[in-house]
C-alpha cells in the first residue's frame, strides 16, 4: 500500500502497545506533552494501571485493556504505532515464555496489521538481547548476534528477532514505513520493585540494608540508560527517515560488581554483597555502539548514571513507604 502522508493535524494519533508498562507509560507522557492523542493498549500482565493513573481525565488519552495478540480494532485515523508490548525482565520472560513468544510474533503481527490498515508509521521496540551473548564488542547494528535458541532466554531473544524479521517483511512487501529500535538496559521510575532486573533488585536490597545479590563474580558488564534519554531516542527515531535498526542505549559500560558498589554508595546503605550463581546464558558483556543514532538522529544520552540512579532511588523509596511493589499479575495462560 502507498505510504500515507502523516497527518498535518496539530494532534497526530499515536497507538502505544504496552502503554501501561515502564517504558510504554513514559512514552505516553512524552507523546501527550508533544500534542499527540494517545491510545495505550496493555493487558496488564507486567504493566500496571498506576503507571497511567495520572492521565485519568486527560481528553487526549485513552486506555484499552487488551492483549495485543488479539485483533486490534480502532476507529478513526492512526498516524503512529509504537509497539512496546512484551515482558522485558528475564524473571518475567522465564515465567511467561509462551506469552513472550506470542507477543513478539502474533502481537507484532497484529500491531503491524494495524499500522498497514491505517497507513501509520510503525516502530518496533526491539532489544540488545537480539545480539545474545555477543562475540563482538561494542555491539553495532550490523552484528548478527550469538543467541542460544533453545536456552531459557531464547523465548525473548527469538521473539524479538522474529519481530524484527516480520517488521522488515511488512516494510518490504507492504511498504509499511517501519522503524526498529534496539533498546539496551534501561532504568528509571516505574520499574516494578520486584521485577527482578538488576536496577530494582539492587536498589530495593540496598534500601532495606539487605545483601545485594551479585550473580556470578559480577564481572559481566552492562551499560545503563536513563528512561528519559531512551524515550527521546525512540521519539527521534520514529520522526526520522530510514528503516534500518538503530541501537538506543547508553555506552557507559560497567561490571555488575561495580554497579552494586555504586548503588550501596548512592543509597548510603549498610548492605554487603553476596554472590549467587550466574543464570544460564547471561550475556558476559553488553555495550551499544551508538554511532548510527548519533549520525541519524543527532541523539546521545545526557543523563549521567549517578543523576538517573538518584532519581530512581527516590522513586523506589516512595514505593517502599507505600508498601507497593507494582508486581504484574501473571495469568500463566498461553
Ligand atoms: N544481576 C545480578 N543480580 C540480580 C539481578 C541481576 O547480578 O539480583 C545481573 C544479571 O545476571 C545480569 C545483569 O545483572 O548480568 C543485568 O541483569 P538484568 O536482569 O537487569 O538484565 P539483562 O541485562 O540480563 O537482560
Amino acid at each position: 500500500m502507498a505510504k500515507k502522508k502523516i497527518t498535518d493535524a496539530k494532534n497526530p494519533v499515536s497507538v502505544v502497545t504496552g502503554g501501561a508498562g515502564f517504558l510504554g507509560s513514559h512514552l505516553v507522557d512524552c507523546l501527550l506533552a508533544r500534542g499527540h492523542q494517545v491510545v495505550a493498549i496493555d493487558n496488564l500482565v507486567t504493566g500496571a494501571v498506576e503507571n497511567v493513573a495520572h492521565l485519568a481525565g486527560n481528553a487526549g488519552f485513552r486506555f484499552i485493556q487488551q492483549d495485543v495478540t488479539e485483533f486490534l480494532f480502532l476507529d478513526g485515523p492512526v498516524d503512529y504505532v509504537w509497539h512496546l508490548a512484551s515482558p522485558a525482565s528475564p524473571i518475567d520472560y522465564l515465567e511467561l515464555p509462551i506469552q513472550t513468544l506470542k507477543v513478539g510474533s502474533l502481537g507484532t503481527h497484529k500491531a503491524l496489521g494495524l499500522a498497514k490498515h491505517k497507513g501509520a508509521r510503525f516502530l518496533l521496540a526491539s532489544t540488545s538481547e537480539i545480539y545474545g551473548d555477543p562475540l563482538a564488542h561494542p555491539q553495532r547494528e550490523d552484528y548478527w548476534g550469538n543467541v542460544n535458541t533453545v536456552g531459557p532466554r531464547g523465548c525473548y531473544d527469538e521473539s524479538k528477532r522474529f519481530a524484527e524479521a516480520l517488521t522488515m517483511a511488512y516494510h518490504r512487501q507492504h511498504q509499511v514505513d517501519t522503524r526498529i529500535a534496539r533498546i539496551f538496559n534501561t532504568y528509571g521510575p516505574r520499574m516494578r520493585l520486584r521485577d527482578g532486573r538488576v536496577v530494582p533488585a539492587f536498589i530495593s536490597q540496598a534500601l532495606r540494608n539487605r545483601p545485594l545479590t551479585v550473580f556470578g563474580r559480577g564481572q559481566q558488564t552492562r551499560s545503563f540508560c536513563y528512561c528519559e534519554d531512551l524515550i527521546e531516542g525512540l521519539y527521534r527515531l520514529m520522526m526520522s527517515r530510514g528503516n534500518d535498526p538503530v541501537n538506543i542505549g547508553n555506552p557507559a559500560e560497567m561490571t555488575v560488581l561495580e554497579f552494586a558498589r555504586a548503588i550501596i554508595r548512592l543509597t548510603g546503605s549498610r548492605s554487603k554483597i553476596v554472590f549467587k550463581p550466574l543464570p544460564e546464558d547471561d550475556p558476559r558483556q553488553r555495550r551499544p555502539d551508538i554511532s548510527r543514532a548519533k549520525e541519524l538522529l543527532g541523539w546521545a544520552p545526557r543523563v549521567a548514571l549517578e543523576e538517573g540512579i538518584v532519581k530512581t532511588i527516590d522513586y523506589f523509596q516512595g514505593r517502599m513507604e507505600d508498601g507497593g511493589g507494582g508486581c504484574g499479575n501473571f495469568t500463566h495462560k498461553a
